[in-house]
């Protein structure tokens, strides 16, 4: 099963509670930035430009958890290894019953992990882009790889659930992604997700897709979406794919960090706001869902558009029970 059946419940939950309560934008995924340290520099991260130098306590985490009411919540940064009150962290996000995707470049996991317990509601989410010297070019350091590769072996030998995270690059070779797909298959992730390369307003790069460039990559994907168990839907790789359109939903996946809650989304940033509600007052979605914004016009990462999978799953029948199978398959039929 792609993911746990926990999380598909507690997100339906959630998803009807806040339909039949009148709520118009209900979060599902909280991206949660606890720190922006890092122990790397890597070519695609805006982070680092834009870089709080605080972190936030653990209480002002939990009472971001709290006041979006997300069901999940994907603890990232900045490097979350590396920020001091992370095991307090998971434990009060447990306590509210949040399922967690801790996010990591793997440098520090090896001996973060030691302080974790293995959780059913935590998944260590490692970003791996490409075999040794693709992922070694992309963090600028050399190790980097084989430091993640041996800490996603020994997060499996520990019992944890793990996950890899790939940005795939204009210039991503696919032999070599189904590489290194292959090389995690053996070592059992739980899971697999991929994302285009998007440009962050800050960071200028010819790495980065053009709509049209993400849609004629994906189109070749088709032999790896047979092959191996991603957990991004099938909705949204059809998307991808060019086989069908879709609308952003930047409120379903809010970021919050050290700056505040970021406005409108993971990837661009018009703003900060104290607290969620003003996040959603004042941000105008309607220029963003209806990608009216410029800077939208090339993006297609699963941030923005997994919410809208949700929406189009639960206004169709068809497709939430393709959604359903497709969850307990090995990979896509
Ligand atoms: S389309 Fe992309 S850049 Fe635009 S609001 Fe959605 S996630 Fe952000």
């Amino acid at each position: 099963m792609r993911f746990q059946p926990g999380l598909y419940a507690s997100m339906t939950g959630h998803f009807i509670k806040s339909s039949l309560s009148g709520k118009k934008k209900f979060p599902l995924v909280l991206m949660l930035e606890p720190t922006h340290r890092c122990n790397l520099a890597c070519i695609g991260c805006d982070r680092i430009r834009t870089a709080a130098k605080g972190d936030l306590t653990v209480a002002e985490c939990l009472n971001a958890a709290k006041e979006c009411g997300a069901p999940v919540v994907a603890v990232t940064g900045g490097e979350p290894f590396i920020y001091p009150g992370l095991k307090d962290l998971l434990e009060g996000l447990f306590k509210m019953g949040k399922f967690v995707y801790l996010c990591t470049n793997g440098l520090a996991a090896g001996e973060g992990m030691d302080q974790l317990r293995p959780d059913p509601k935590l998944t260590l989410n490692f970003h791996i882009d490409g075999m040794q010297a693709t992922h070694d070019q992309v963090t600028n350091r050399p190790g980097t790889f084989q430091a993640a590769l041996a800490a996603v072996k020994k997060a499996k030998q520990k019992g944890f659930r793990v996950s890899t995270n790939t940005t795939v690059y204009k210039n991503s070779d696919l032999a070599e992604l189904e590489s290194l797909f292959g090389l995690l298959t053996e070592i059992k992730v739980d899971g697999m997700l991929i994302s285009p390369a998007f440009a962050y307003q800050s960071v200028e790069n010819d790495i980065f897709f053009k709509k049209e460039e993400i849609r004629d990559k994906f189109r070749r994907f088709d032999p790896l979406f047979k092959k191996f168990p991603f957990m991004n839907t099938p909705i949204y790789t059809d998307f991808l794919q060019g086989k069908r359109e879709m609308h952003c939903t930047p409120w379903g996946n809010p970021t919050y960090s050290p700056l505040g809650w970021k406005s409108p989304c993971y990837l661009i940033t018009d703003g900060y706001y104290k607290g969620f509600s003003e996040l959603i007052k004042k941000t105008d979605w309607k220029r963003f869902e209806e990608g009216l914004d410029p800077r939208c016009a090339n993006c297609m990462v699963h941030g923005g558009y997994e919410t809208t999978v949700m929406r189009i799953a639960f206004r169709s029948p068809r497709e939430m029970l393709r959604l359903a199978l497709w969850n307990v398959q090995n990979a896509r039929k």
